[in-house]
C-alpha cells in the first residue's frame, strides 16, 4: 500500500497529465490544472491535514467529467473511496448543461459530507476565478447568473465546513462586487 504522500503526488502527477492541453474559461487562459489544486489546497486546509481521501478527490475531482478518465481507473490507482467521492460530484454529461446545472442544486443537500466539501470548494475557486478572470464572451448578465447559480447550490451544501462556507460567501461577494465594477 502506497503512503499518502506517494498517493498525494501521483494524484497530482494524475491530474496534470489528463487535463493536459486544457485551459480554464477565463479570458487569463490559465492551465486547467491550476484549478484542481486551488480546490485541492482549500480542502487541505479545511480538514487541517487530516482527510488524504477528501484532498487526493480535490485533484481528482473533474477528471471523470472533463477527461477520459474512468471510475474503473481511478478506483484501481487511488482506491474505491476516492472513486466513489469524485464520481459524487460529477455532471452527468448526457444531459443537457441547463438540467446539470438544476440536478446540482437539487442534490447539493443529499450529497455525503466529503462531497459537500469538495463541492463547496470547486464553486469558491470557480468564482474567484469569475472575480479575476471572467470568460472573454461572457455579458455581464450571464456573469450574474453563474454567481446567483452558485449561491442556490452552495445553500444546499451548507453544515459540513464553517471555513470553507466562509470562503465561498467572501468569494461570491467579491465575485459580485468585481461583475459590479464592470459596467
Ligand atoms: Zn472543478
Amino acid at each position: 500500500m502506497a503512503s499518502d504522500v506517494e498517493r498525494l503526488a501521483r494524484a497530482a502527477a494524475f491530474a496534470a497529465e489528463k487535463h493536459t492541453g486544457q485551459l480554464r474559461k477565463g479570458e487569463a487562459g490559465e492551465p486547467y490544472v491550476n484549478h484542481v489544486i486551488e480546490v485541492a489546497e482549500m480542502l487541505a486546509r479545511a480538514c487541517g491535514g487530516r482527510d488524504i481521501e477528501l484532498v487526493i478527490g480535490g485533484l481528482l475531482h473533474d477528471t471523470i467529467e472533463d477527461t477520459g478518465a474512468t471510475h474503473a481507473e481511478v478506483a484501481a490507482i487511488f482506491g474505491p473511496g476516492v472513486a466513489d467521492l469524485v464520481a459524487e460530484v460529477t455532471d452527468d454529461k448526457s444531459l443537457p448543461k441547463a438540467e446539470r446545472k438544476r440536478l446540482q442544486a437539487l442534490h447539493a443537500p443529499h450529497k455525503s459530507p466529503r462531497a459537500k466539501q469538495l463541492k463547496l470548494a470547486d464553486k469558491t475557486s470557480n468564482l474567484r476565478a469569475l472575480a479575476s478572470s471572467p470568460p472573454a464572451e461572457w455579458p455581464l448578465s450571464r456573469q450574474l447568473e453563474y454567481v446567483a447559480w452558485a449561491r442556490s447550490v452552495a445553500a444546499g451544501l451548507r453544515g459540513a465546513n464553517a471555513w470553507l462556507e466562509e470562503q465561498f460567501d467572501q468569494a461570491a461577494t467579491a465575485a459580485e462586487q468585481a461583475i459590479a465594477g464592470r459596467r
